[in-house]
């Protein structure tokens, strides 16, 4: 198994693809900590996740709290010693034109998506270094953080933000055997796409700028996070890992 004896933590591991990425990681042996806001979604994964491993925990966490996250870590290594893998995945997309944007919306997707992952990288990091562990930092940025998509200009500069901050850690934890990476994945189908994906028309039009001609599935971007974990990718550090279908490559 390719992750046995670790410990993870995927923020936003109750749904979609921090969901898939919780069980993949959990199949390989991992030990996993699930963290969201709503209790009922942790609660149904973790039973999910039970199917493969016993080894799970929840953590009712909004990541935009450091004292919530704080805890979250708290728990994590009072319970299993250390933590090796730290995917944040926690994430929202609203859409709305530029000239729309509410401060409020605003805020609340730096403090989710930005700030959320700052916030757990440290702390995390710092418990990486004290214990010598080493270990793997994993972002789940976006397609939208390497190219500019209307209607989502505060989701794209938090993808954005998020891939700079992978190579920002990168550089300065590399001497501690601390990996960071991002994770780009295209259009994935999960409760944040469900609103293109129930629309017929919408949904056939979306996936003409797709070249592999299809939305991809959670459980190809938890492949490729089960990938950046492991130690087959142990010389990657400070990249952006782009999963979907093809789409950024396309001009026209
Ligand atoms: P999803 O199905 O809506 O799941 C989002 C997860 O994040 C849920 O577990 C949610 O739980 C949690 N979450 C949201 N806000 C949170 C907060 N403040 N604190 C803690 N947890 C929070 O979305 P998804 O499609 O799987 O997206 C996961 C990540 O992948 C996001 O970062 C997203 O930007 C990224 N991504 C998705 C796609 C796509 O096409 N789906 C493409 C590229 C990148 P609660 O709501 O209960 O807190």
């Amino acid at each position: 198994m390719r992750l046995e004896g670790k410990v993870a933590i995927i923020t936003g591991g109750s749904l979609g693809i921090g969901l898939e990425t919780a069980i993949r990681f959990a199949k390989e042996g991992a030990k996993v900590a699930i963290a969201g806001r709503g209790l009922t979604a942790l609660e149904e994964a973790a039973s999910l996740i039970r199917n493969v491993s016993s080894e799970v925990m929840t953590a009712q966490v909004d990541v935009q709290a450091k004292s919530q996250v704080d805890r979250l870590v708290d728990e994590v290594i009072e319970r299993w010693g250390a933590v090796h893998i730290l995917v944040n995945n926690a994430g929202i997309c609203g859409l709305s034109s530029f000239l729309d944007i509410t401060e409020k919306d605003w805020d609340e997707h730096m403090n989710v998506n930005l700030k959320g992952a700052f916030l757990a990288g440290q702390r995390v990091a710092r418990e990486m270094m004290e214990r010598g562990t080493g270990g793997s930092i994993i972002h789940m940025s976006s397609v939208n953080g390497i190219k500019a998509e209307a209607m989502q200009a505060h989701y794209n500069v938090t993808k954005g933000g998020m891939n700079l901050l992978s190579m920002s850690m990168a550089l300065e934890l590399a001497p501690y055997g601390i990996r960071v990476n991002a994770l780009c994945p295209g259009f994935i189908e999960t409760r944040l796409t469900k609103s293109l994906i129930d629309d017929p028309r919408a949904i056939a039009d979306y996936v003409k700028t797709i070249p592999m001609g299809r939305v991809g599935q959670p459980e190809e971007i938890a492949d490729a996070a089960l990938f950046l974990a492991s130690d087959e990718s142990r010389y990657m550090t400070g990249h952006n890992l782009v999963v979907d279908g093809g789409q950024v490559i396309k001009l026209a």
